[in-house]
C-alpha cells in the first residue's frame, strides 16, 4: 500500500517519463467538458445539463458491457458531425497529451463516422490534421493520424475511408486500423483493404483478440506491423512465440481491457507475459475520456501489472520504435 503523498510523488514522476501512444481513439477521448460546451451549441439534447451530472453518462469508471460503451458514443459521435468541431478535438487531445508529457501521439478516428451532416471522408480528416497541426504548433507534440475501418459498416463507407487514408497517407496520415466488433464481423471480409495497403506501402494495425485469438493469427497472416488489444494471445502459446519472433508489436490498453471485461484485473493483464517473451510494447489509454484516465495513469496501473520504473522507461522508449512514421521522418522523432 502506498500512502498519499508517495503515491502522488510516484504519479508525478511517471508523469515526467518522455512518452509515446499509439493507441488512442479521437472520439472516445472527447473531454466531457467539451461534449456539454458541443452539446450546448449544436442545440443536441444531453441526457444531463450540467457537468457531474453529464460526466456520470459519459465516462465508465466501473467494469461495464460493451453495450454501456457503446452508449457513450452513441451520444459523442452526433456531436463531431463538423469540420470544426473534429478540429477542436484534435487539438485539445494534443493539449491533453502534452500534459502526460507525451512526445508523439497517433490518434485514430473513423472518417466514415462522421458524415452524417454531409462531411466528405476527406474533409473529416482534413479536419483533424487541421486540428494536430495548431495542437503541434502550440504544444509541440508531433501527431499522425490512423484511419480506422469499421467491421460491420457498408463495404461502400469503408472503401471511401480506404481512399481517403490513401490519398493523405505521408501528409499527416500514417496508417490503417480496423476497429469494431470482432466476434460478429471476423477480419476475413476486410482483408482486401489490408492486401492494398500493403502494396502501397501503408502500415497497419488491427484491434485483435479482445475475444478470440483466431483474430490475431488472421492479422498477423494480413502482415499488421502491431495488433491493439490482443488479450487472448495469451491462449495460444505457439502464437504468442510466433508474434514474438516477429516483432509484432502489441498495443495495451489496461484500464480499456478491466473496464470492457477483456481481463479481469490489472494484476492478472497478460502484458508481463508478453514483455518477458520479448514482444515489444506500448502503454496507451485507447479512449482516455470514455474511461476517465491519462497515460500517465496507464503507467501508473502498469506498476501493478507487475512492471518496475526502469522498464517503464524502457517502454515509453522503445514505443517510439513502433510508431508509424511516414517515410523520410524517421529523423526528426
Ligand atoms: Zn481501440
Amino acid at each position: 500500500m502506498r500512502n498519499d503523498s508517495s503515491a502522488a510523488n510516484a504519479k508525478r514522476s511517471l508523469r515526467e517519463i518522455p512518452k509515446v501512444e499509439l493507441h488512442c481513439h479521437l472520439d472516445g477521448a472527447l473531454r466531457p467538458a467539451t461534449i456539454l460546451e458541443l452539446g450546448r451549441a449544436q442545440g443536441v439534447r444531453l441526457p444531463a445539463d450540467r457537468l457531474p451530472e453529464l460526466i456520470r453518462h459519459v465516462q465508465v469508471t466501473k467494469p461495464c458491457t460493451l453495450t454501456e460503451c457503446l452508449k457513450v458514443f452513441d451520444l459523442v459521435l452526433p456531436l463531431l458531425q463538423d469540420a470544426d468541431s473534429l478540429a477542436r478535438a484534435a487539438y485539445e487531445l494534443v493539449e491533453d497529451s502534452a500534459q502526460d508529457n507525451i512526445r508523439h501521439l497517433e490518434v485514430r478516428f473513423a472518417p466514415a463516422l462522421h458524415g452524417s451532416r454531409g462531411l466528405s471522408t476527406d474533409d473529416a480528416v482534413a479536419a483533424v490534421l487541421r486540428g494536430l497541426a495548431r495542437g503541434h504548433a502550440r504544444f509541440g507534440v508531433s501527431t499522425g493520424v490512423i484511419v480506422c475501418l469499421l467491421r460491420g459498416l457498408p463495404e461502400s463507407r469503408n472503401a471511401a475511408a480506404f481512399e481517403s487514408l490513401r490519398r493523405a497517407y505521408g501528409s499527416g496520415v500514417v496508417g490503417l486500423d480496423l476497429a469494431g466488433d470482432e466476434s460478429r464481423f471476423p477480419i476475413d471480409a476486410y482483408a482486401k483493404f489490408f492486401e492494398r495497403a500493403r502494396e502501397l506501402g501503408i502500415p497497419a494495425t488491427c484491434h485483435a483478440g479482445e475475444s478470440r485469438v483466431q483474430e490475431i493469427r488472421a492479422a498477423l497472416d494480413l502482415g499488421v506491423a502491431r495488433l491493439g488489444h490482443a488479450t487472448r494471445l495469451c491462449d495460444d502459446a505457439s502464437l504468442l512465440g510466433e508474434v514474438a519472433r516477429r516483432g509484432v508489436a502489441i498495443e495495451v490498453n489496461l484500464t480499456s481491457n478491466v473496464r470492457t471485461g477483456s481481463v479481469p484485473s490489472i494484476e492478472s493483464h497478460p502484458a508481463r507475459t508478453w514483455f518477458e517473451a520479448g514482444i515489444p510494447l506500448s502503454l496507451n489509454t485507447d479512449d482516455r475520456g470514455l474511461f476517465g484516465i491519462d497515460l500517465t495513469h496507464e503507467y501508473d496501473q502498469a506498476l501493478l501489472a507487475g512492471f518496475t520504473r526502469e522498464e517503464l522507461e524502457r517502454l515509453a522508449n522503445g514505443a517510439m520504435r513502433q510508431a508509424f512514421l511516414p517515410r523520410g521522418a524517421e529523423a526528426r522523432a
